[in-house]
């Protein structure tokens, strides 16, 4: 069990494995990487940066983020790194710190409700 000083739930991650990817999935969002990690994960996909940036990053305002793409079942958004067969991100191992965080996320802080509907890997303590 995973625990952050000032979060009132506890995260079980091995819950991932039957999930289904539902922090990768569902409406609109934006997830947020810094250059750096645009960097990192344009090597691990053995990409120039500049051809990345071209392809799966968008601009908001001074943020960058990847881009999402609607899903195959026509229900809702998933993230352009999530594999709709597999339910895994292919790039689990470069994956921006916003993924990395989660369910540890501020807005979750304080809304414990919003968060139980999209992770089954976490319990109020
Ligand atoms: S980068 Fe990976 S972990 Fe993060 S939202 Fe995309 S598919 Fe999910």
């Amino acid at each position: 069990m995973l625990e952050v000083s000032g979060f009132n739930f506890t995260f079980d991650e091995t819950k991932c494995l039957e999930c289904g990817g539902k922090c990768c999935i569902g409406e609109s969002g934006y997830i947020f990487v810094t250059l750096n990690e645009i960097r990192q994960i344009a090597e691990f996909m053995q990409m120039d940066f500049e051809s990345f940036c071209l392809k799966f990053i968008k601009k908001v305002g001074y943020k960058y983020s990847l881009i999402e793409k609607k899903m195959q079942n026509g229900i809702g958004y998933a993230c352009i790194f999530f594999d709709e067969e597999t339910k895994q991100c292919k790039i689990y191992q470069k994956r921006p710190n916003q993924c990395i965080k989660f369910p540890f996320w501020e807005d979750y802080r304080e809304d414990f409700n919003v968060l139980l509907k999209e992770c089954i890997g976490v319990v109020k303590k």
